[in-house]
């Protein structure tokens, strides 16, 4: 299949007879849902978008920051995926969403839709911090990134801590819900681990809004008390009232904080295209608003979103699916399903994903804690979650982590992904 890289014409993609499946956002949820509906709803013309020419893995990126696995394993080329599996790849950033006319319009052109997917990841909200002061929001975001919501950040992260001399770093956690709740913390003791093994004098002040550190808090609390003691100081209720970017201060409501350097993380909201689509109902909680099963957009049955950027699924206190790579898939499978079975003339049944996370704390020996999550219907018809911690951390559960990438790396790109495994010194 060709892309489309660098033309610029009024219509991009003319109309076939096939019905059109358009799925914006190539990231897990988004390539996970081309994925499954080229294998389920073959008579569908599937069509993929997203602003990069390359996929990268947050997912264990701590380890790559930090030396422990080769960047290029984490990298995936779009096209070639697209050719791999059968679908179209645009590489153009999506710019408006006609929900009505079923029409999105791109930097190259516009596409019209049959179904719309949207997978769009998060934003930051600096204006939680700054107001309207875009230079303090500026400096905060290009001096001191936390590479959540931008893979570009990542690069800056791992420069910034070759370049790092010593001193004090601090790490902010954001009110929930975030993205990958536990994966600050696995960048903590990584970092603390990089400055171990290479006898740099740094030390990481957590500062965490919440009252503990949650999920598998056991597990980290004993690796930052037993492995990085002198090394890690966490800070619980430390609510973000005020950030000086200029003069490296930080104030929380559990005291202010000097630093050196910083991984500055805003709090998080649905990606821009949920708010472009119209999805974003409550402003203030700042999420779309889907169904909880089918994932459709409510009041349009030919849009769905999937992945971080939906809001609340059930009333109980979890209230979120944890914002994971995981449930991205699930979730992507979810809807490719639910589109395959509409097209197909079925009535689709409903499905609900699970969860898995490992969370490397240890690279010499390697060793991981891990956290599943399990859903069901209460008899309310409520969706319930089971979650289940692993607070010992083993090697075993570190060579789980390679295991579930590969797993999840053979279904978004069809096969063509190399197993990922550490860097031969880190092997244990
Ligand atoms: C450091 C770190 C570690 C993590 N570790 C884990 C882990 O171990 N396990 C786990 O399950 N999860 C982990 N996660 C979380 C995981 O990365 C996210 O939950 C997951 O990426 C969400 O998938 P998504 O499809 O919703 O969004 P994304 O993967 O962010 O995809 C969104 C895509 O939309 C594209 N896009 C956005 N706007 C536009 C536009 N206007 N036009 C065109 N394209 C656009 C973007 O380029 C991007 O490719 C981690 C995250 C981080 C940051």
């Amino acid at each position: 299949m060709p892309a489309f890289i660098g033309q610029s014409t009024q219509t991009l993609l003319p109309r076939g007879k096939a019905p059109r499946v358009l799925v914006v956002g190539g990231g897990w949820g988004g390539l996970t849902t081309a994925a499954n509906l080229r294998k389920q709803a073959p008579g569908a013309e599937v069509v993929l978008i997203d602003r990069n020419p390359q996929f990268f893995s947050s997912p264990l990126s701590n380890m790559w920051l930090v030396g422990m696995v080769d960047g290029e394993l984490l990298t995936q080329d779009y096209l070639r995926v697209s050719e791999q599996l059968g679908y179209r790849f645009v590489q153009a950033e999506v710019q408006a969403i006609d929900r009505a006319q079923r029409r999105v319009t791109t930097s190259l052109g516009t596409i019209d839709y049959d179904w719309l997917v949207l997978a769009p990841g998060i934003r930051y909200q600096y204006e939680a911090w700054f107001g309207n002061d875009r230079v303090a929001a500026d400096a905060a975001r290009t001096r001191f990134p936390c590479a959540y919501a931008s893979n570009s950040e990542f690069l800056a992260i791992k420069r910034s801590l070759q370049d790092f001399k010593g001193g004090e770093l601090v790490m902010n956690l954001p009110p929930p819900p975030q993205r990958c709740p536990p994966s600050p913390y696995e960048r903590a003791c990584l970092i603390a681990w990089y400055f171990k093994t290479n006898k740099i004098k740094g030390h990481i002040t957590i500062l965490d809004h919440k009252p503990a550190i949650t999920p598998i808090g056991p597990g980290y609390r004993a690796a930052f008390d037993e492995l990085y003691k002198n090394y890690i100081t966490y800070v619980p209720n430390a609510h973000v009232q005020e950030v000086d970017p200029f003069n490296r201060r930080i104030r929380t409501r559990a005291g202010d904080q000097r630093f050196d350097h910083a991984i500055l993380m805003a709090p998080h909201k649905a990606g821009d295209l949920a708010w472009l689509a119209g999805t974003v109902s409550d402003r203030s909680e700042g999420w779309a608003d889907v169904d909880q099963v089918t994932m459709q957009v409510r009041g349009d049955e030919r849009t769905f979103v999937i992945g971080d950027a939906i809001q609340a699924v059930s009333s109980l206190p979890f209230r979120y699916y944890p914002k994971s790579a995981h449930i991205a898939n699930r979730l992507g499978r979810i809807v490719a399903y639910q589109i395959s079975e509409r097209l197909a003339g079925r009535a689709p049944e409903r499905r609900l994903p699970d969860n898995l996370c490992y969370m490397v704390v240890n690279g010499t020996p390697g060793q991981a804690l891990n956290v599943q999550f399990d859903y069901d219907f209460d008899p309310e018809g409520r969706v319930r979650q089971v979650q289940r911690d692993f607070n010992e951390r083993t090697p075993a559960l570190f060579q789980d982590d390679f295991r579930w990438l590969d797993f999840m790396f053979g279904e978004m790109f069809g096969g063509i992904a190399p197993p990922v495994r550490p860097n031969p010194a880190f092997r244990t």
